[in-house]
């Protein structure tokens, strides 16, 4: 058996699907992300790379042999790593699960070692709101959260500030801990309230932000300050009791290392669909397991990116919550037959029970509505002078 042809669509809202197919005529399904891609005409950069590691590494090769094809498409590309080359690969590497997972008539956590859980549990995001849009920013999260409570889930995750000045005011402080002592009052104690600081905090304003927001017991605190000052983990872990998350912009095991040798991350958030697919965050869930350190996956895109994530979750005995934003979204759900799949019990998701990934895609409607624009804006934050701030 080896791999014959594939197919890259492009769909809404901004989502790329990867469908390989066999000489035996099977179809393996994986979900690459759109990074670097500004409006117009040009293709996002992931295309292109995934179109060339398919015809260097992959196509006429016998698909069973996942980790050799990882191998060479992440050592034989002599300048590796980084958002495209990894998320290319991963699309790749998630329809090569798939394949094999079909092959053996098993679902993929089955050939990771099996079950390691009984069902995933996810959050939900309470909305970032401001004065600009609703008159109490603090009551329109604290509503958001009390309706995903009513829902079933029992952890909900919110970014607090909309950015920072590089030394701010207590006013900026006080707004963040007005918003998260609202959401914590409106959801009560037995709920998880998780912070998401989205890189937007200078690393003397994430520990003034992080001590001030301790006393509500936050689940972690996400990218507490951007990857490229993640030398100051260590510092602001240091300062607080929150435990400490980041990884959705780190792509390889090398890369959450340091990190976790440093004792300066609790909670490791690589994306399955950014950092290398199934193989290697099973890789980085498994050392971060050495270090005592949890995972809990990145996943803001959509349904194929989501159910590769809940494999790994099966598998990995560490797993501790999975990110997602399709889950009651009937725009995401078009493209899967067995949407059953994506509907939560009390906050979990049910492992998946068929063969491979365990998704039906519905191929037509993929084929429908491909060929879109994955163009979007990504324009500059300001501070208060004009400058270049993070958002
Ligand atoms: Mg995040």
């Amino acid at each position: 058996m080896h791999v014959t042809d594939y197919e890259l669509y492009a769909v809404p809202p901004r989502w790329q699907f990867l469908k390989l197919e066999t000489s035996d005529g099977r179809v393996g399904w994986g979900e690459v992300y759109t990074k670097w891609h500004f409006a117009g005409d040009s293709e996002p950069a992931t295309r292109s790379a995934v179109d060339q590691l398919l015809h260097q590494y992959v196509l006429g090769e016998d698909p069973s042999r996942i980790e050799y094809l990882w191998q060479a498409m992440y050592r034989s590309s002599f300048y590796r790593g980084g958002p495209v080359h990894m998320s290319a690969i991963a699309g790749i590497d998630e329809a090569l699960w798939d394949l094999k997972g079909k092959a053996a008539g098993m679902p993929v956590y089955e050939l990771l070692g099996g079950p390691a859980r009984d069902r995933v549990r996810l959050y939900q995001h309470v909305r970032a709101h401001s004065a600009d849009d609703v008159a109490d920013p603090a009551a329109a999260a604290a509503d958001e959260a009390r309706e995903h409570v009513k829902a079933g889930y029992t952890s909900v995750k919110l970014v607090p500030t909309d950015g920072l000045e590089i030394i701010d005011t207590p006013a900026a402080v006080g707004e963040a801990r007005e918003i998260v002592g609202a959401v914590r009052d409106a959801v009560g104690p037995e709920i998880d309230v998780a912070l998401d600081f989205h890189g937007r905090a200078s690393k003397a304003m994430a520990r003034r932000l992080a001590t001030t927001l301790e006393e509500f017991q936050p689940m972690f605190v996400e990218e507490p300050v951007t990857p490229e000052h993640d030398h100051a983990l260590p510092r602001i872990a240091e300062a607080t009791t929150i435990p400490i998350a980041t990884g959705e912009r780190l792509y390889f095991r090398g890369e959450f290392r340091p990190l976790l040798e440093a004792n300066a991350v609790d909670v490791v958030q690589p994306d399955v669909s950014s950092a290398g697919g199934i193989t290697e965050t099973k890789k980085i869930a498994d050392m971060a397991e050495t270090y005592d350190a949890a995972i809990a996956p990145h996943c803001p895109i959509g349904p194929l990116a989501l159910v590769a994530s809940l494999h790994v979750d099966a598998a990995a005995p560490n797993a501790l919550i999975q990110e997602q934003v399709v889950v009651g979204d009937e725009d995401a759900m078009r493209y899967v037959e067995n949407d059953e799949l994506f509907e939560p019990t009390d906050g979990y998701l049910d492992l998946p029970a068929e063969p491979g990934l365990g998704i039906d895609v519905d191929e037509d409607r993929v084929r429908e509505l491909a060929g879109t624009d994955l163009g979007f804006d990504r324009s500059p934050g300001h501070r208060a002078d004009g400058s270049v701030g993070e958002r």
